[in-house]
């Protein structure tokens, strides 16, 4: 990996980044008082910055680092872990064990782990769970895991459903307790377990202005009563949410945060 070290930071250099660019720099990080500019070939450079210096650095293996600094997630009752770290769950913990892959869903964003922790307050045993945008399946499975009699996540990326198949087979679902498919509400739902399409608890880990488009379509999924968990909802988006649910008649409205991000339920 060739890198070019050029003292200064992004700020004091503002106006070199460009002849960077220019002069072919696929890529710019900023490390301790260095602009690190990567490129494929070292190659002239322009008078204004020759004064840094060809760096030939060992590739890094960023897939193998951002794998070494995983930790456990506890989300509620449930403790989520990569496989590698089978070991470190907790006694007493329910382990939802997820690979790491290219589907959403490890766990290690606030908004999942809200969502698992929302499910974990919840009297699951022999409920069916609706999971709209599945991804990696990781809510559908913490559903099933928590005692649910049958988790049904969808998603409008055909990537995630082998994804999601695979880590229900991973924890050792028991067969016929997930279900993943291709689609969103409004698709036909397979009706052999949830006939009406109507569910006991719905779960969407989306963004707030899709909440906002399928609100209605939740209340036609899910049971009177049943618990409603969105997430995927910026703090400064929750009032679109709320006014959301308030408009389809949902009550017991509450909002969690973590950073940034909001989890809100409420009753259908
Ligand atoms: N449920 C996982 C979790 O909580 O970590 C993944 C959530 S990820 C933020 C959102 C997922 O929703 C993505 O996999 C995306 O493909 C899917 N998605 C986006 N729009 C959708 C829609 N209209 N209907 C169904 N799935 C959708």
């Amino acid at each position: 990996m060739l890198v070019y070290h050029l003292p200064g930071t992004f700020e004091t250099r503002e106006d070199h980044l460009d002849l960077l660019w220019e002069a072919g720099a696929t890529g710019l990080e900023e490390r301790a008082g260095l602009i690190r500019a990567y490129f494929d070939e070292e190659t002239e450079l322009p008078p204004l910055i020759r004064d840094g210096e060809w760096r030939q650095e060992a590739d890094q293996d960023w897939l193998a680092e951002f794998k070494a600094n995983l930790r456990p997630v506890q989300a509620g009752r449930v403790t989520i872990v990569p496989p590698w770290l089978r070991a470190e769950i907790p006694a007493g913990q329910v382990g939802l064990v997820i690979e790491p892959g290219m589907a959403f869903g490890t766990g290690h964003h606030a908004t999942t782990r809200m969502a698992v922790e929302a499910l974990s307050d919840l009297k699951l045993d022999g409920q069916t769970i609706l999971d709209v945008g599945t991804g990696s399946g990781v809510l559908a499975i913490a559903g099933a895991l928590l005692g649910a009699g049958y988790a049904l996540g969808v998603d409008i990326d055909p990537i995630t459903i082998p994804i999601a198949g695979e880590n229900a087979r991973d924890n050792a679902v028991p067969e016929g307790r997930t279900a993943f498919m291709v689609g969103t509400l409004g698709d036909d739902l397979p009706g052999d377990v949830v006939a009406d399409g109507v569910f006991d608890v719905l779960v969407a880990n989306l963004y707030a202005e899709l909440h906002d488009l399928l609100v209605g379509a939740y209340v036609g999924h899910l049971r009177p009563g049943g618990p409603l968990i969105l997430t995927g909802i910026l703090t400064g988006k929750l009032p679109l949410v709320q006014d959301a649910l308030d408009r389809e008649g949902f009550t017991d409205v509450q909002v969690r945060t973590d950073g940034e991000w909001a989890l809100v339920t409420a009753r259908a």
